[in-house]
């Protein structure tokens, strides 16, 4: 039976992934991990431990300390709080990155998963169905981590066989745990706003198109990554991953679908300018035939999943604010 860590346990994708990863190895055989306590949910359902990714020691004394064969770094700092930290996104990114992969050189663990993003791509990106090989000229620091990231990834696994594995996640909307600072956010506080207030200010211009993905299809893609079979994993830098591409006018009107009288102003900040940098669509035509992905929601499913599921927590617990 594999034993899992997850570092960066408490945040957007980590905390769904840890509930997954619960269900199907059990909670004994998963560790969830985070820099704090800040999220209960997460804490209160299982083995937690407080963990610097940072910290090399830290990482391997939990390793060993938990026998784990198996970990999910989720831990870094996103694109939009990377531009006002940028060597602290670097220090976090990157050496969280390193310590993993020489745990995984040395044979302690067996197995990595780490994220990448769209953020690996620039403004001379072809933006329309971005193939997986393309000119890749990043425009913010944290694409400058991801797009080293995976060079590294790539390197290790060629050089000393490390079984590292890779998504390039697109924008992940969900309605569990709040995102972290990313260009997309916009796509997951524009529901909390839709239910609460019926009202919400984009901090993207209305026409802005972008790679978008529900929690559950990347959740999904991630197990279904590391489920593979070692030679069917072809791409071990990172793996384009795509599922829905919309505008917040787009949005916005499937939001209006069912809150008739929910309305969208926009006021784009110094997010715009990094979301113009990023593609329109992707090409996933590598995931899809050397694993077998498929995404499952489209647009107007999210959207229903996402209001109910919403409407039923805000009977229950406060306002985002
Ligand atoms: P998030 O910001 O929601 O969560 C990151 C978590 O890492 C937080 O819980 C935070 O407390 C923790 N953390 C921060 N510093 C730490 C440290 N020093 N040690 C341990 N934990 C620390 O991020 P997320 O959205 O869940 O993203 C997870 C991964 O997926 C990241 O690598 C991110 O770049 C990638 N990704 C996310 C998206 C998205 O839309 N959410 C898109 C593309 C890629």
């Amino acid at each position: 039976m594999s034993k899992v860590l997850i570092i960066g346990a408490g945040g957007q994708i980590g905390s769904e992934l840890t509930y997954k990863l619960r269900e199907i190895h059990g909670s004994d055989n998963v560790v969830a991990s985070d820099i704090s306590f800040s999220n209960l949910d997460v804490v209160n359902s299982g083995f937690f431990e407080v963990l610097d990714a940072k910290d090399f020691n830290a990482v391997k004394i939990c390793i060993e300390k938990h026998n784990i064969d198996t970990v999910y770094l989720m831990a870094a700092m996103l694109s939009a709080t990377g531009e006002k930290h940028p060597m602290m996104a670097w220090d976090l990114n990157m050496n969280s990155l390193f310590h993993v992969l020489n745990l995984a050189k040395k044979g302690i663990i067996k197995k990595v998963f780490w994220p990448s993003s769209i953020a690996v791509f620039g403004p001379t990106t072809p933006s329309i169905n971005t193939p997986q090989h393309t000119t890749m000229e990043p425009a913010t620091v944290y694409g400058i981590t991801k797009q080293v990231g995976e060079r590294w990834c790539e390197y290790y696994h060629k050089q000393y066989g490390v079984d590292v594995r890779s998504i390039r996640y697109p924008g992940i909307i969900s309605w569990k745990t709040l995102p972290g600072g990313g260009t997309t956010d916009y796509a997951v506080e524009i529901y909390h706003k839709a239910i609460t207030d019926k009202a919400y200010e984009c901090f993207l211009s209305e026409d802005t198109q972008l790679p978008m993905m529900f929690m559950d299809d990347a959740i999904k893609a991630t197990l279904d990554l590391m489920n593979a079979s070692e030679e069917n994993i072809k791409i071990r830098s990172s793996y384009n991953l795509s599922a829905i591409s919309f505008t917040p006018k787009e949005i916005a009107a499937s939001i209006k679908s069912y809150i008739p009288d929910f309305e969208i102003k926009y006021n784009p900040d110094f997010r715009q300018k990094i979301a113009d940098s990023w593609p329109k669509s992707i090409d996933d035509t590598s995931a899809r035939a050397d694993w077998n992905w498929k995404h499952d929601y489209n647009l107007e499913l999210m959207t229903k999943e996402m209001i109910s599921q919403l409407k039923k927590k805000y009977t229950s617990s406060e306002k985002i604010s």
